[in-house]
C-alpha cells in the first residue's frame, strides 16, 4: 500500500518509488476475447489494404497496413481481425487501430510463429519493435542517428511505478544477455545502466558502467541522465538520439534477450496499477488487452468523471476511456477517483514564482505559457525557452492557480512542430 497522496493538496514529497524486496509473482490477467493493436500509420482508402476485417492471422505474425508500408504490429495471439479503423490521439494525429478476436481461446503458453532472427540490428528492427518495453531498434536502425552510446534504464523514469525495477530484480540474468545480444547486432560501443541508488543488485556488470541514479525526481529522465551521468547538457529542440544516445528499458532488453533465445516475439507486459486508494498493483498481461479487464480483476470500478491515467503522475496523460489497449511501451496505469483528482483551472497566474524555482532548466515557464495561452508558439521557442523543457512536469504541480502547465508546454511543443513541418 502506497501512503502518501499525489492526487490531493499536499506539499510535493517528489522521491522515486522502491521495488519492496522480494516482489513476488505479479497478477496474471488471462488474455481477452478482443485484443486491440494501435499500428502507426493513418487508413489510405485509395490504396491496396493489406489486411481487412475476416482475415485469419497467427500468433506472432506481421501485421502492416499496405505493401510500402515501414510500421508494422505482431499479433499476439491465433485469431481473426474484428475491424480495422481510425483512431486519432491527444494531439489529432491519426493512425489506426486493429481489433483482433481470440475465437480460439488461445492461453499464453500457445507457441508463436518462429522468425528468421539473424545477428543484425536490421533482422531485429524486421521483427521485434513491438516486445514489451518497446525497444527502440527502429533508431538503432537508423544509420543517419550514430548512436554511439546505450543507457538502459532499470530505475523508472516516473514516480509511483516500479515495473522496470521489478524486471531488473528477477530477471537479472535475461537483462546481461540482453544486453550481449544488444552488443553484437548495433555494434554500439558504449552501454550503460541506470540502477536506482538505493536498489540493492547483486554482482557487477563486467564492461557495462552503472549510473546509480538519485531517488530524487526528476533524475531518471533522459535528460537528467544525460547531464548527470554523461555531462552532456541537452541543446533545445534536440532529443537524446541526435546527441548519440539511445535510451532502452530493462523490460525491452530482457524482451529481447526472450526473443533471440526462441526465435518468436513476447507478448506479455508487466504494469504497475495504482487503484483509487493508492493500493499498488503489479500486473502481467498480454499486449492489446483493454485496461477495464485488468480493473475488473481488482474490483476497481470506474465511474463517470473518475480519470485513466496512462504513465505516471507527473508525465502521464488521462485517457477517455477503459477500453484504452495495453501497449508495448506501457508501464503504469493510475485510477484517480473523480472526488480527489485536483481541479485544474482557468484562473490567472498570480506571479507567485513557485513554477520558476522548481523548474530543473530554469525555463520562465510563467511568461512561457501566456504565449502558449496566445497560441503563440514561435515567440514562445524563441524567446521563453518552450523547446528546452524536459517535460518533468514539476511546474504543473506545485502551480498555485491550478494552470494545467505541463498540458500547455506538450501541446505548444506539438504545434510548433507542425507548424515547423508546414513551413
Ligand atoms: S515541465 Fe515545467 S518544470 Fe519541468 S522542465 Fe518543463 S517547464 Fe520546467
Ligand atoms: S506557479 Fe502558477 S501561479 Fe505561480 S507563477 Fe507559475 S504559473 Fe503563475
Amino acid at each position: 500500500m502506497i501512503k502518501r497522496s499525489f492526487f490531493t493538496l499536499t506539499p510535493p514529497r517528489l522521491n522515486y518509488d522502491l521495488v519492496e524486496p522480494d516482489p513476488k509473482e505479479p497478477e496474471s490477467i488471462p488474455i481477452p476475447s478482443d485484443l486491440t493493436l494501435l499500428l502507426n500509420e493513418p487508413i489510405d482508402s485509395t490504396r491496396p489494404a493489406l489486411i481487412k476485417k475476416g482475415d485469419l492471422v497467427e500468433k506472432g505474425e506481421k501485421l502492416r497496413l499496405y505493401y510500402e508500408s515501414t510500421e508494422y504490429t505482431i499479433s499476439p495471439v491465433t485469431g481473426t481481425i474484428a475491424s480495422v479503423d481510425s483512431y486519432s490521439d491527444d494531439f489529432g494525429n491519426i493512425s489506426t487501430y486493429l481489433v483482433i478476436k481470440n475465437d480460439q481461446n488461445q492461453t499464453t503458453g500457445t507457441n508463436a510463429i518462429t522468425y528468421d532472427l539473424k545477428d543484425d540490428i536490421a533482422s531485429a528492427d524486421e521483427y521485434l519493435r513491438t516486445l514489451p518495453g518497446a525497444p527502440p531498434l527502429k533508431i538503432l536502425a537508423d544509420d543517419d542517428m550514430k548512436i554511439d552510446t546505450i543507457v538502459i534504464t532499470c530505475a523508472d523514469s516516473d514516480l509511483l511505478s516500479t515495473t522496470n525495477q521489478y524486471v531488473t530484480c528477477k530477471f537479472l540474468d535475461e537483462i546481461k544477455e540482453g544486453t550481449q545480444i544488444l552488443k553484437k547486432i548495433t555494434h554500439v560501443p558504449k552501454l550503460c545502466i541506470t540502477i536506482p541508488e538505493n536498489l540493492n543488485i547483486p554482482g557487477g556488470f563486467d564492461t557495462i558502467q552503472v549510473f546509480k541514479t538519485s531517488m530524487k525526481y526528476p533524475s531518471n529522465l533522459p535528460a537528467m541522465v544525460l547531464k548527470d551521468h554523461l555531462n552532456i547538457v541537452l541543446p533545445a529542440g534536440k532529443n537524446p538520439e541526435d546527441m548519440g544516445v539511445c535510451f532502452i528499458t530493462a523490460e525491452a532488453v530482457v524482451s529481447l534477450a526472450r526473443a533471440y533465445k526462441t526465435k518468436s516475439a513476447g507478448f506479455e507486459k508487466i504494469l504497475t496499477i495504482i487503484g483509487k486508494r493508492e493500493t499498488q498493483y503489479r500486473v502481467k498481461v498480454t499486449i492489446g488487452t483493454p485496461l477495464y479487464k485488468i480493473l475488473n480483476t481488482f474490483g476497481i470500478h470506474i465511474n463517470d468523471q473518475d480519470r485513466i491515467v496512462i504513465g505516471g503522475p507527473m508525465k502521464g496523460f488521462a485517457t477517455y476511456t477503459h477500453h484504452h489497449p495495453v501497449r508495448p511501451d506501457m508501464d503504469m496505469v493510475i485510477i484517480q477517483d473523480r472526488d480527489i483528482i485536483p481541479e485544474l483551472s482557468d484562473n490567472a497566474c498570480v506571479n507567485c514564482g513557485k513554477c520558476i524555482r522548481i523548474c530543473p532548466v530554469n525555463v520562465p515557464v510563467n511568461i512561457l505559457v501566456r504565449y502558449l495561452e496566445a497560441d503563440l508558439y514561435e515567440e514562445a521557442a524563441d524567446k521563453y525557452d518552450l523547446e528546452s523543457c524536459i517535460e518533468c512536469g514539476l511546474c504543473a504541480y506545485v502551480c498555485t492557480a491550478r494552470i494545467p502547465l505541463y498540458q500547455y508546454i506538450r501541446l505548444g511543443k506539438h504545434e510548433l512542430l507542425t507548424l515547423r513541418a508546414d513551413a
